[in-house]
């Protein structure tokens, strides 16, 4: 008689959460894949690349707020993202260095929020998405390019390229016009539903902790060195605001997420400028 296979209770468990994230992963390459095609799609239709070689303004100007799945699927591919310790090195100097203009600091973890603390821990995480992105390297390109988060996938190929960026203007367009995948074309359609998947299957799973949102560096810092992360997090040095967490991604077709991440907050981010589809996507005002 054959012998009964001994089961044991905590790998399978185990096996099923790296089985399940890295269904998430593959779900994710899809919303990016998406995102990519979406941009593809938008300089055939402009017929102009929607991005200025070596340019890198907005990774000057601009920290990501991506999601923890982001972050993991990110930091799960050191060999394309200039191995491990350079990003950490990167992870940590943002997340250690002092900024003079962030007013928060050592709140206690897990507390509510009082309006006023709400709205200057807002203010703190608006600063901070207005600041350089530890992952621009000196030659203004990204050294995370290829696991770049859906923020910066994002950026000037859905409503929501600042006023400031250097995007050539292609023909029917002007600075306060600009071509964007629109949330009602096909592949905006697409692109919706397939984070709507995502973030539906890692609640599915039992992982909905990978849809909660932070400031990408510290997210990479923790899962990077997660001791060292966790002794900054007790020592109260730590701006409250690159700690914050705790909010789903947006939909990409309406607000930055750095907004939502504000809003969430309690900061009230300033409005938008106008956008408009243009070409083969039809026309129509989106903000
Ligand atoms: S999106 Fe705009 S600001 Fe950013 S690198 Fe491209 S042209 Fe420059
Ligand atoms: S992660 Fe890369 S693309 Fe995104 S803001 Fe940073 S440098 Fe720019």
């Amino acid at each position: 008689m054959q012998s009964a296979r001994k089961i044991d209770p905590h790998n399978g468990v185990q096996h099923d959460k790296t089985v399940s994230l890295l269904r998430l992963y593959q779900g994710l390459k899809r919303v990016y894949d998406l995102l990519d095609k979406a941009r593809a799609e938008l300089e055939s239709v402009r017929g102009a690349p929607v991005c200025v070689e070596g340019c890198g303004l907005c990774c000057e100007r601009r920290t990501p707020a991506a999601s923890l799945l982001e972050a993991s699927y990110l930091v799960s591919h050191p060999a394309s993202n200039g191995s491990p310790g350079a990003m950490q090195h990167r992870a940590f100097a943002w997340l250690e260095a002092e900024d003079s203009r962030l007013t928060m600091c050592g709140l206690p973890r897990g507390i509510r929020l009082g309006g006023e603390d709400r709205a200057r821990l807002g203010a703190d995480v608006a600063v901070l998405t207005r600041s350089r992105c530890p992952f621009l390297l000196s030659e203004k390109t990204c050294a995370v390019y290829q696991h770049r988060p859906l923020a910066c996938r994002a950026y000037s190929v859905t409503p929501a390229p600042d006023h400031w960026c250097r995007r050539p203007i292609a023909a029917m367009e002007t600075n306060e016009i600009r071509a964007v995948i629109g949330r009602d074309t096909s592949l905006g359609i697409s692109v919706q539903g397939a984070t709507t998947a995502l973030w539906r299957a890692a609640e599915g799973f039992g992982m909905a902790q990978y849809n909660k949102v932070g400031m990408l560096p510290a997210l990479a810092a923790e899962l990077l060195d997660s001791a060292r992360y966790g002794r900054l997090l007790h020592s109260g040095v730590v701006a409250d605001a690159k700690l914050a967490l705790g909010i789903r991604l947006p939909d990409l077709f309406a607000l930055p997420v750095r907004e939502v991440v504000e809003r969430s907050l309690g900061y009230r981010a300033t409005p938008l400028g106008v956008n408009r589809v243009i070409g083969d996507m039809g026309v129509g005002e989106v903000r």
